[in-house]
């Protein structure tokens, strides 16, 4: 079993190394992101640790990096602030999971294991319907194979839209899958939403994708370019 730990406090990266060893994994180091995300598309690890603040190329553009080249490894990733947002980040990149730090060593290697056991097999589809693709794992939108930005909650909306192809969302449900548990605004919101996403994906193609279904809510409806 081999590791990359990307890390640059050098210490930290020393008893790391040092501590997986022991637990009888082969250890590689980059103390930058640039190294790092160099190393890990040249060689074939079983996991990477990878902290989030590293000179040249933060963590989570490791992460994203890797990802956009269909590399699967797991990746654990270091969480510095004890933000969530951090955390979120992290698994939006395309990190496997996060430990914040300052970890336990046992926590770390009972985190790798399992990720290791998870193995790098099991990554969302890529989901299309008519000339839509939407891509989760590297939060890609295109339609009729051109790129559209969406911001994280348009993306959310699409995704739940793209997993239930012809059915009927309510505004509920919506919410509930796409926004913060902590959000007690107006359900109205996801109307607001629902013109952003209409002007990107409907205008601009003269086409209509979301459907309006009064009284119930949404559908996604299917258009071949
Ligand atoms: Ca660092």
């Amino acid at each position: 079993m081999r590791i990359l730990v990307v890390e640059d406090e050098v210490e930290l990266a020393s008893y790391l190394k040092r501590g997986l060893e022991r637990e009888g994994f082969v250890v590689d180091v980059a103390g930058d992101g640039e190294l790092g995300l160099q190393m890990a598309t040249t060689n074939t690890y079983n996991a990477v640790v990878l902290d989030i603040m590293l000179p040249k190329l933060n963590g989570y553009r490791v992460c994203a990096e890797l990802r956009a080249q269909s590399n699967w490894v797991p990746i654990l990733m270091l969480t510095a602030k004890d933000g969530e947002y951090d955390e979120a980040e992290a698994l939006d990149t395309g990190a496997d999971d996060y430990l914040r730090k300052p970890f336990s060593f046992v926590v770390l290697v009972a985190h790798l294991r399992a990720l290791m056991r998870r193995g790098a097999g099991s990554r969302p589809a890529v989901l299309s319907l008519g000339d839509l693709v939407l891509d989760p794992a590297k939060r890609q939108f295109t339609v009729d194979g051109e790129p559209v930005a969406l911001t994280p909650t348009e993306m959310s909306i699409m995704e739940l839209f793209m997993r239930h192809p012809g059915d009927v969302v309510s505004k509920t449900e919506i919410l509930e899958s796409c926004w913060d548990w902590a959000y007690e605004g107006d359900v109205n919101i996801v109307e607001v939403y629902i013109r952003y996403l209409r002007k990107k994906i409907d205008v601009p193609y003269a086409r209509k994708h979301i459907e309006t279904v009064r009284g119930a809510g949404y559908r996604l409806v299917e258009h071949r370019g």
